[in-house]
């Protein structure tokens, strides 16, 4: 649905992207993941025409975003990270001319007005100016105006930045009915928005996607976790010759208590022959498990690399 190739962007003497290629297909979620000032607004801001790149290629449903930019803007619902509300307007004038901007039929406005605002919880709220009405809520209004011309793409740029943790959880809740039909790219520097939302997250860094992975990929690794009771006589020398192993290391000790963690090569489960070789060595085994990484873990790692 989205393909982005080789962008690169600079503003000035400041590069903000370098060569990031990624694509997106129908009915994900997508979580763009990184830091303050990692580019991420940059990235979202070149595939909804808003900011064109030095170099790189963006389409939407095979359309140019540079050359159709208008076509490619009629398919995409746009959260921007400060949507353009007017305080003075109720919810419901706000909508009416959003409606209007975006050519919906004067026919179809009413029907599609009522839908908008039952999928944002906003019908009571209607008849409100929006200057009166919480950030939770003016948040829920910059989303219902991205879903007034019902779009099958949603580019959410970091849709609950200020907000409190209810409103948070209540915008979490919208952006999941929402899923149900339209695919989602959104931006957040928020580790947990992407683990509560996500199938899948972007991770970028200085202007370059370091990761992209499925959420339930990125769990999985072939390391084992041995953990016995205090120190025995070089346990890493015999689990180095397990075969698939291809590396043990030592971690920081805890509760006289040694834990190494065995790294194996693809898709081999090492906790058996190390089982066996625990019980013929008769370690006393505390604890043997597959190691499982977390997006806190990757993100750390990737943040600590760079
Ligand atoms: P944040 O999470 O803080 O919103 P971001 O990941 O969205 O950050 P961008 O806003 O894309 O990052 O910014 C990427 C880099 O480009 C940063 O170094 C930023 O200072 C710089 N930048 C962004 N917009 C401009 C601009 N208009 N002029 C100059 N530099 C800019």
């Amino acid at each position: 649905m989205i393909t982005v190739n080789h962008l690169n962007k600079s503003y000035g003497t400041v590069q903000a992207l370098f060569d990031v290629s990624f694509a997106i297909g129908s009915g994900e979620i997508v979580g763009l993941l990184g830091p303050n000032g990692a580019g991420k607004t940059t990235i979202i801001k070149t595939i909804t025409g808003h900011l064109q790149p030095d170099e790189g290629e963006v389409t939407v449903d095979d359309l140019n975003v540079l050359t159709q930019t208008k076509a490619v803007q009629a398919r995409i619902g746009y959260l921007p990270e400060s949507a353009p509300l007017y305080p003075e307007l109720t919810v419901r004038e706000y909508l009416e001319m959003m409606a209007s901007l975006r050519q919906i039929p004067e026919a179809d406005v009413q029907a599609r007005l009522i839908e908008t605002v039952q999928a944002t919880n906003l019908t009571q709220r209607l008849n409100q100016p929006i200057g009166q009405l919480s950030k939770g809520y003016r948040q829920r209004v910059g989303l219902a105006q991205a879903i007034l011309h019902q779009p099958r793409l949603l580019i959410l740029d970091e849709p609950t930045i200020g907000l409190d943790p209810t409103q948070i959880v209540e915008i979490r809740n919208l952006i999941r009915r929402l899923a149900q039909n339209s695919t989602i790219l959104f931006s957040t520097h928020i580790l947990s928005e992407v683990e509560a939302l996500c199938d899948r997250v972007l991770m970028l860094f200085n202007g370059r996607i370091r990761l992209d992975s499925r959420l339930d990929e990125l769990a999985k690794t072939n390391d084992a976790l041995l953990t016995l009771d205090g120190h025995q006589t070089q346990p890493d020398a015999l689990l180095k010759k397990l075969p698939g192993v291809r590396a043990v290391e030592k971690l920081p000790a805890s509760n006289g208590h040694a834990t190494y963690r065995v790294q194996g090569a693809d898709d081999v489960d090492l906790c058996p022959a190390i089982y066996q070789l625990a019980a013929a060595q008769q370690w006393p085994v505390r604890e043997l498990c597959q190691d499982v990484q977390t997006l806190e873990s990757v993100f750390n790692q990737m943040a600590t690399a760079v």
